[in-house]
C-alpha cells in the first residue's frame, strides 16, 4: 500500500472515529420511508428528540444512542396524515373522546376543524378547553362564516349590509389573530347560502390580511341553485379578488344531472392555476356523501328562521304544498328515496333504513316522509350520488388532497385513508402510493399554511406513522360505520407515541395549532 493510499484510509477512519454519536428518544430503523414529498421509498433512519426530529438518513445503528428502537421491518414510514376537513371538534370538546380515536388509528395526526362555515365560537375559548383536558391529535382551527353571521345577522334570509359586514370582518380580525388558520364557508347551507359572493369577498380579504386561507363548501355541488360549474366558477372568483389561497372542500359531481363534468372542473381549475391564483380541493374516497336530511332536501327558503320557522310554513296548507313540490325535486335529484339512507335519528327503528323503505312503513309519500323524520328529530343521511369516473378523475389531480369531511354515521370519519390506500392504491391502481401519501401530508399541510409539519426532514415536528402495507385498511361500512381502521402499527406525535405495536397507549400527545399572523395591526 502506498502511503498516500495509507493516509487517506487513516483520515477516513479518524473522520468516522470522530463522527458524533446522536442522542435520540425514539430511532426508527429498517422501514420503507415516504418522506411526503419525493416519489421515491428510501431505506433510511429516523431519529427523535423532544418533539422534533434530528435525523434523517442512513448510518451505522451504533452510532445512536437511542432510549427506544422501533424495528420498522417491512412496515411503512411515513409522516402523520393531516386531515383538511372534519367535523372532529364534536369530540375534542368532550374530555372522554379528545383521544380523537377514529381519525388516530386511520393515521391522521393533525385535524382541521371549523368546516363547513361551522365553527365553535369564539375558537380561544376552546382552544383553551382542548388545552386543558388535552387532545390526541393536532387540531387547527378555520373560523366559520356562517357562524360569524349568525353572531351579527342571526339566520336571517338576506344580504348583509355595510355595517353588518364590519362587524363580521371584526370578529374575523379577531379569530384570525387568535391562531385560526383561515375561514370556511357553507354556502350550500343556511345561513351561509344567504350570503352574496360580494359578501363573502369582502370577508376573504380581512382572512388574506392576516395570510389566511379559504375553505369552502360549494355553493351547489349539484343543481340544486346555481349548479356545479358557477358554484367553482364563484369560488375562484373569490380567489381572484380576495388574493387568498382557494381550497375546495370534499369536491364531487353530485346527482346525475351533474355526472361527468369533473373533465371541465378541472379545465377551470387548471386555468385558475396558471392565472395564478391557488386553487386545491379535497376528496373523500367514497360513493355517497352525507349531510342532513334537512339540507339534502328541504328548499333553503322554507328553513329561513330555523326549525320552528320551517313548520310555521309546512303547516300553511297554501305553503306546504310547494314545499312539498320542492323536496320532492331534491330526492330525485339525489337519486330517488332509495338512494338515501337514514345514518342518524333519534329513533332507532329508522337508522339503517332507506327514506323509500320508512315511507311504506309510515304510509306517506317520501317527500311527507321527510317532515315526520324532521319534526321527530334531527336525521342524518347518507346519499349515494356519485359515480366511479368523476371519483378517478378528480383523484389523479396533482391539486387533490385526501380529506374525511368524518362525521357521526357515514364510514368516512372512520376509514377515509385507510381505504384511499386500500381500494384506490392497493387494489384499483387509481393512484400510486407515494402520489396518496404526499397528497394526504406535505401537500395538505403547505395549502394550509402549517409550518414544519407534513415531510420526514430534520428540524420538522415528529409527527410520523409507521403501517403495515398487508393489512392497512378501512373497517366501516354504512351498515356499521363506528368500526375503527386496522393496519397502523405505531403512530408517533409530537415526538410521543399515541399508538405502539397496534394499540392506543392513552397518551394525548396533541397540540392546538396556532397560525402565525402576519398582519401589521398584531
Ligand atoms: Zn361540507
Amino acid at each position: 500500500m502506498n502511503t498516500l493510499k495509507f493516509s487517506a484510509l487513516l483520515l477516513l477512519g479518524l473522520l468516522s472515529c470522530t463522527e458524533k454519536v446522536i442522542e435520540a428518544d425514539l430511532l426508527i430503523v429498517n422501514g420503507l420511508v415516504y418522506d411526503g414529498s419525493d416519489t421515491i421509498p428510501k431505506s433510511t433512519s429516523i431519529a427523535i428528540k423532544n418533539d422534533t426530529i434530528v435525523f434523517v438518513g442512513t448510518k451505522d445503528v451504533d452510532l445512536f444512542k437511542a432510549k427506544k428502537t422501533i424495528d420498522a421491518k417491512d412496515l411503512i414510514v411515513a409522516p402523520g396524515f393531516i386531515d383538511p376537513h372534519t367535523h372532529a371538534d364534536r369530540e375534542l370538546k368532550d374530555p372522554d373522546l379528545s383521544h380523537n380515536l377514529p381519525f388516530l388509528l386511520q393515521g391522521v395526526t393533525t385535524v382541521v376543524v371549523g368546516n363547513d362555515g361551522d365553527s365553535f365560537f369564539p375558537s380561544s375559548e376552546y382552544r383553551q378547553k382542548y388545552e386543558a383536558h388535552g387532545i390526541g391529535t393536532n387540531a387547527l382551527m378555520l373560523v366559520g362564516h356562517g357562524t360569524l353571521r349568525k353572531q351579527v345577522m342571526g339566520t336571517s334570509n338576506r344580504e348583509a349590509s355595510k355595517d353588518e359586514i364590519l362587524k363580521m370582518q371584526a370578529l374575523i380580525h379577531k379569530e384570525m389573530q387568535a391562531g385560526a388558520f383561515g375561514m370556511s364557508t357553507g354556502l350550500f347551507y343556511a345561513p351561509g347560502s344567504y350570503a352574496t359572493t360580494e359578501e363573502v369577498i369582502a370577508l376573504a380579504k380581512t382572512v388574506a390580511e392576516h395570510n389566511g386561507m379559504y375553505d369552502t363548501h360549494l355553493r351547489d355541488e349539484s343543481s340544486y341553485t346555481v349548479g356545479l360549474i358557477a358554484a367553482i366558477t364563484e369560488a375562484i372568483e373569490i380567489g381572484r379578488q380576495a388574493k387568498l389561497p382557494i381550497h375546495i372542500s370534499h369536491i364531487k359531481c353530485l346527482g346525475v344531472d351533474v355526472w361527468h363534468q369533473s373533465d371541465s372542473i378541472i379545465q377551470l381549475i387548471e386555468s385558475a392555476r396558471k392565472e395564478g391564483i391557488q386553487v386545491t380541493a379535497n376528496q373523500y374516497p367514497y360513493d355517497a356523501s352525507a349531510t342532513g336530511l334537512k339540507a339534502a332536501v328541504v328548499p333553503r327558503w322554507a328553513e329561513s328562521g330555523g326549525k320552528d320557522s320551517l313548520f310555521i310554513r309546512y303547516d300553511d296548507k297554501t305553503v306546504r304544498a310547494s314545499i312539498l313540490e320542492e323536496t320532492k325535486k331534491n330526492i330525485v335529484r339525489r337519486g330517488g328515496p332509495e338512494k338515501l339512507l337514514i345514518v342518524k335519528t333519534d329513533d332507532s327503528l329508522f337508522i339503517g333504513k332507506t327514506l323509500l323503505e320508512i315511507s311504506k312503513i309510515m304510509g306517506r309519500s317520501p317527500e311527507e316522509t321527510v317532515f315526520e323524520l324532521l319534526k321527530k328529530s334531527y336525521a342524518r343521511v347518507a346519499s349515494f350520488n356519485m359515480n366511479p369516473e368523476d371519483i378517478h378523475n378528480f383523484m389523479q389531480q396533482p391539486w387533490v388532497v385526501t380529506g374525511s369531511d368524518g362525521n357521526t354515521g357515514h364510514p368516512r370519519k372512520y376509514g377515509s385513508f385507510p381505504r384511499k390506500y386500500d381500494t384506490y392504491v392497493r387494489k384499483d391502481s387509481i393512484i400510486d402510493l407515494a402520489t396518496f401519501i404526499n397528497g394526504s401530508t406535505s401537500k395538505t399541510a403547505e395549502l394550509l399554511g402549517i409550518e414544519k409539519r407534513g415531510k420526514l426532514l430534520p428540524g420538522y415536528y415528529a409527527d410520523l406513522i409507521i403501517f403495515n402495507p398487508e393489512t392497512f385498511q378501512d373497517q366501516a361500512d354504512y351498515t356499521d360505520a363506528f368500526q375503527f381502521s386496522k393496519g397502523l402499527i405505531f403512530s408517533i406525535i409530537n415526538g410521543k407515541l399515541a399508538v405502539s405495536d397496534g394499540k392506543f397507549t392513552g397518551a394525548l400527545n396533541g397540540k392546538v395549532l396556532h397560525k402565525k399572523s402576519t398582519n401589521s395591526l398584531n
